[in-house]
């Protein structure tokens, strides 16, 4: 299936100049803040889990879908595959995470993602895998021929017996035989990991069942999401990033909100773009998991928030995010988008903390360059 596909390119202030507006503008909304540009951590390791070590690497933002293809009705057809979102931004190497619909289609009830999956080049394409195979057997061919020469020349003076058990099977064919197998094993696992997909997937889905009881899963076969996804795009490499910490929150607002609304005021129209990750270290947050679809029209926004389920959850939350501060080209960009996990089972789509005393925040973030709207929907989505 194809996409309409829009591409906006996004402002690029100077990394230092960036860095001291968001410590500044931070600063009115928590007691404590600070802004560095350090060398990307590894960010495969506890607690982010990141399905890759880093999140540089030709960074950019995809809008995906959206709040229209949920409200009034869902468009159950508005499946996405990530792979082929990877590739319309051109990048088909790609790191890929983000907050997004999940794939209610797999799960068989509505449910949240965090997406996590990182394309890898070894496990490639059908044609590609048979190529590999192929090459594979020539080279088994070549070595078992010359294996064959060689047990022949230490064979060469001795008197040949023959071997009842063994004379319709000779030593070059035996050779043969059992390289061709491990071949034969090697093609099977490839074809396997063609079926599966391309690469890891470590996303996390946050499901309710009937009796609106949340429940955190994994499903690293899976690589679809539904109705709409925020992402960030880039290549999983290591490299300057924006290490952003708070503390102590006194502004009614969130750890996002702040860096967005504090951009917005200083570099007006210009839209820059931001994605990352960020740990909500201490205290507890806001969180809402959708149900599954309801039998009524979601019709405004009243009705949406008494169909949504919110919870209470405790940090540590490792959350994915995406802002933008601007649509120039009215593209109903979703202008912050945010989905977290843990190792506690809890997860779902962010709105702010709710210990503003005991809050604390630290967080890794790449200033992209080009954002990537797809598949808009038709009608566009109101926000009061
Ligand atoms: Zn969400």
């Amino acid at each position: 299936m194809s996409f309409p596909v829009a591409k906006l390119e996004l402002y690029q202030p100077e990394a230092n100049e960036l860095r001291s507006v968001l410590e500044k503008g931070l600063k009115n909304s928590f007691e404590e803040a600070s802004v560095q540009i350090i060398d990307c951590p590894n960010l495969k390791k506890e607690p982010f889990n990141l399905a890759a070590k880093g999140i540089c690497g030709r960074p950019t933002l995809i809008d995906v879908g959206g709040v229209r293809n949920l409200q009034p009705v869902p468009l159950r057809n508005k499946i996405y595959n990530l792979d082929k979102l990877t590739q319309i931004a051109h990048n088909p190497e790609a790191f890929l995470m983000g907050a997004g619909g999940g794939p209610f289609h797999i799960t068989s009830v509505n449910c949240e993602v965090s997406i996590l999956t990182r394309w890898d080049p070894h496990k490639n394409s059908s044609f590609l895998q048979c190529f590999l195979v192929f090459r594979t057997l020539s080279r088994v061919r070549i070595l078992s021929s010359l294996t064959s020469v060689l047990i022949s020349r230490c064979h060469k003076d001795r008197p040949q017996m023959p071997d009842p058990g063994y004379s319709a099977l000779g030593p070059r064919t035996a050779w043969l035989e059992i390289l061709h197998i491990i071949a034969g094993l090697k093609f099977m696992a490839n074809i396997r990991t063609s079926a599966t997909g391309h690469g890891r997937n470590l996303s996390y889905i946050a499901r309710l069942d009937p009796v609106n009881e949340y429940k955190l899963l994994q499903m690293p076969e899976n690589r679809e999401c539904g109705l709409m996804l925020n992402a960030l795009v880039c290549e999983g490499k290591e490299g300057k990033v924006m290490q952003v910490k708070a503390k102590k929150r006194t502004q009614d607002t969130n750890f996002i909100t702040a860096m967005r609304e504090t951009l917005k005021v200083a570099y007006g129209d210009k839209p820059i773009g931001f994605g990352g990750v960020f740990l909500l270290q201490s205290g507890n947050a806001k969180l809402h998991i959708m149900p599954d679809f309801p039998i009524y029209p979601l019709n405004d926004d009243a009705t949406v928030n008494s169909w949504l389920k919110f919870y209470d959850m405790h940090a540590p939350l490792a959350c994915l995010s995406t802002f933008v501060t601007n649509d120039p080209l009215n593209m109903d960009l979703r202008i912050e988008h945010t989905h977290c996990y843990s190792d506690h089972g809890q997860g779902g789509h962010y709105h702010h903390d709710t210990t503003p005393d005991t809050a604390e925040y630290l967080g890794y973030f790449v200033l992209c360059n080009t954002l990537y709207r797809i598949d808009k929907p038709a009608m566009l989505h109101r926000r009061k």
